[in-house]
């Protein structure tokens, strides 16, 4: 499968390997297929039952093709999601459950820190170091958190060779537990760096030190990591397989989302003919994606603090990658567009010659919540079913169930965040707050002091640091 750059005219291709050891493309853009791999009916309904190992291994071989040899990404897929790291529940890893009649959640957060973030980053740290062993190399990752990122990141890379981990975050506006998830991860390859400053902050400080082609190279972690888009894609077909009556029928998708990392392997789900009909975008008081969508105007707006903070983004960047099959390729008018959103922080499709109605036509649709729907959402959960969300989550039920039709097609909606990671806010809905699970019981106890190296939002220091270890 080759690879290019959103914004690159000249389309140099590239293979999986090269671009998931790369985070943004040397020109801006972000990398992506010249054409989506396809899964046939046939070869759908032969993955029914399969377990999920099965499922990844037979997506993801489409899109390495053979970047990483067949019983290579089978040893590490196999690695990747073994126990403990993942828990299961009835032999699932990401287990379906009906919650309310035709409405379906998929858990995603088995994983060691206990967001969707650990299904990707698990698979994607060891391939990383499996290519670095083969051609011989060394890679350092810069990185800024708010939150799950960081400890997802953290949890698969640590320990792993050749690679060694900068993680950036707010000296405040972590949740305890999280601050605690990053603590406990700190040593060895892995260093955590408080910025006296907001997560805003933190991203500057990564933007300058990356736009610096004299300090070096450095991976990234986030979204805009190809590998991270790829390694979600495989949970669409097994949440599919155990939602739809029968395969081949429709069903309704609603993704609780931020940088848009997530829908976005939705959406090539469906390219690649999973029969997913409508995809619904969840978003918070942060709903830059539901304007986009309702109105083809994207418009950066500073981000306001949320009890979703995953979501708490000014900016879908994911997006982009849409976008170039929104202009069928064309890198030209996506360099345009991009350039004049950041020029101006707002950019009408309108000015492309395109309508708001292109998104309906691709299968988006949109909404967004606010704290009462979200604490409503929690509450109308547990009263239905005996399940706890987060308010990511809650976020996604609240949107998805609005938007469900009535005729018979389910809905599937992503479960992003374990709830013992959001603890006030479901202690608000619910008076309580729900048990957890055994391997988060002393967490905060085990944070190690001084695992966080604490600086002044000032690149020169960053440098200094970086450079010294
Ligand atoms: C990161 C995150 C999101 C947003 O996902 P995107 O891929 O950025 O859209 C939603 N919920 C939780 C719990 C997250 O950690």
């Amino acid at each position: 499968m080759k690879m290019v750059s959103t914004r690159d005219e000249s389309k140099e291709a590239l293979h999986y390997t090269d671009v998931f050891l790369r985070g943004l493309a040397p020109d801006g853009g972000l990398y992506v297929p010249l054409a989506y791999p396809t899964v046939s009916p046939e070869e759908l309904r032969a993955l029914s039952g399969a377990p999920y190992e099965e499922i990844v291994f037979a997506i993801k071989r489409r899109f390495v093709e053979g970047g990483i040899p067949d019983g290579t990404l089978r040893d590490l897929i196999e690695a990747a999601y073994a126990p403990p790291l993942f828990e299961r529940e009835e032999g699932a890893i990401t287990p379906v459950k009906e919650i309310e009649e035709g409405f379906f959640v998929e858990n995603l957060s088995l994983g060691p820190t206990a967001s969707f973030k650990d299904i990707a980053l698990q698979l994607l740290g060891r391939e990383m170091a499996f290519e670095l062993g083969r051609r011989g190399g060394e890679l350092s990752i810069l990185g800024a958190t708010s939150g799950d990122t960081g400890s997802a990141a953290e949890a698969a890379f640590k320990g792993l060779p050749h690679i060694t981990i900068f993680m950036l975050s707010p000296y405040e506006g972590m949740s305890d537990f999280q601050r605690a998830q990053m603590g406990a991860l700190s040593g060895g390859n892995i260093h955590n760096i408080s910025i006296r400053g907001r997560f805003d902050d933190c991203q500057d400080l990564v933007k300058k030190v990356m736009q610096d082609p004299s300090f070096g190279h450095f991976g990234a972690v986030n979204s805009i990591n190809w590998g991270r888009i790829v390694s979600q894609i495989p949970y669409y077909f097994s949440g599919y397989l155990r939602t739809a009556r029968r395969v081949g029928d429709p069903i309704d998708i609603v993704v609780p989302s931020g940088n848009f990392g997530n829908m976005l392997s939705g959406y090539i789900a469906k390219r690649m003919g999973l029969p997913l009909r409508r995809l619904i975008i969840a978003t918070n008081e942060n709903n830059v994606l539901d304007t986009l969508i309702k109105t083809g105007v994207y418009e950066y707006a500073p981000a306001e603090v949320t009890s979703s903070p995953s979501m708490d983004i000014s900016k879908a960047s994911n997006y982009e990658r849409l976008l170039f099959d929104l202009f069928e390729g064309d890198a030209e008018r996506v360099k345009a567009y991009m350039k004049a959103f950041s020029e101006k922080g707002r950019v009408s499709l309108s000015e492309y010659g395109l309508g708001a109605d292109i998104f309906a036509q691709y299968g988006f649709e949109s909404g967004s919540s606010r704290e009462e729907d979200r604490i409503a959402a929690i509450a109308r959960t547990y009263e239905m079913s005996g399940v706890v969300i987060d308010p990511h989550t809650a976020d996604g039920v609240h949107v998805g169930k609005k938007a469900m039709h009535g005729d018979g097609v389910p809905m599937l909606a992503m479960s992003t965040a374990l709830p013992v990671k959001f603890e006030a806010t479901v202690k608000k809905a619910l008076g309580f707050i729900p048990d957890r699970p055994l391997r988060f019981r002393n967490l905060e106890s085990s944070m190690q002091k001084e695992s966080f190296a604490i600086m002044d939002p000032d690149v020169a220091l960053l440098k200094k640091f970086l450079a010294s270890h």
